[in-house]
């Protein structure tokens, strides 16, 4: 019986995501996933990164791209509505209006260190400093309470990905992650990270173990831009989560996390042949 669900997911409307909603949802069942969450990237104000997240004025099509396809698939699989919220510093205020805008399940929050006017407030040509701002402004984002979950968790090891050495942040990333755990926010495990330029999930089994210590909850999601990429590489992922030490995975409804037993989540999705790079 299908038991798990794919918790990120995009639509065409952040202009870098292809195929219908629909199209996410037929892979979805194939995987033996009993749910998904379309998590698109958010509006932010005008001017702000704008060809990589919906407009605005996009928002209520949005909502109503994936309330088709929940009436669509009723009965089949659960489909819900998610967001993947930028975090910004100063900008809080829009995103905790935002996201009172609809009735969300699921709030991810996301440092993307890519964007042009992240950049512009952090990156001084000084490596070191930068990455260590993500992962304040990682600790930062948990702390202001507007996300359940934060995505893609060491997303900054493609900033010259051959300069990551995971060794000389484990300090760093350990105040991040004391932090963190104070709040109770969850964490994503990401299996997109074997697609970008440091061919890893997101975050590494070094620092899922860290996460693991501290009790922090995990979630998973395929973070797919394409319907083909929805549930891949779930097993390998849920048996690199059982390596590090967590012995359940969790799932966010009406913004409230559950949890699943991993061996049982793993015994319920299908085989399927795919590029295991783990
Ligand atoms: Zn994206
Ligand atoms: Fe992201
Ligand atoms: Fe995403
Ligand atoms: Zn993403």
């Amino acid at each position: 019986m299908p038991l798990y669900h794919d918790s990120h997911m995009h639509t065409p409307l952040c202009k870098h995501a292809w195929g219908e909603p629909e199209e996410y949802a037929a892979q979805a069942v194939e995987r033996g996933l009993n749910g998904i969450t379309f998590t698109c990237h958010s509006p932010m104000p005008s001017g702000f990164w704008p060809h990589v997240r919906m407009s605005d004025s996009e928002f209520e099509n949005y909502v109503a791209l994936v309330e088709r396809c929940r009436l669509r698939y009723e009965g089949i699989l659960e489909v819900r509505l998610g967001l993947e919220s930028d975090f910004f510093p100063g900008l809080e205020g829009w995103a905790k209006a935002l996201h009172e805008r609809a009735d969300f399940h699921y709030i991810l929050g996301s440092v993307h260190w890519q964007g042009p006017e992240y950049r512009a407030m952090f990156d001084d040509e000084d490596e070191f400093a930068f990455r260590r701002s993500y992962f304040e402004n990682l600790a930062a984002s948990a702390e202001t309470g507007l996300f359940d979950c934060l995505s893609h968790p060491d997303l900054i090891k493609n900033y010259f990905p051959g300069n990551w050495h995971f060794e000389e942040w484990q300090e760093t990333i350990a105040a991040a992650l004391d932090r963190i755990a104070k709040t109770g926010v969850a964490m994503e495990l990401n299996t997109s990270g074997i697609h970008k330029s440091y061919k890893e999930i997101n975050p590494s089994l070094s620092m899922l173990r860290m996460m693991a210590e501290r009790g922090i909850p995990v979630v998973v999601g395929s973070d797919s831009h394409y319907p083909r990429r929805v549930g891949e590489n779930f097993i390998p992922a849920l048996q690199t989560l059982q390596l590090a030490g967590f012995t359940n995975v969790s799932v966010f409804k009406n913004r409230l996390r559950s949890e699943l037993g991993i061996s049982e989540v793993l015994r319920s999705l299908h085989p399927l042949l795919e590029p295991s790079l783990l």
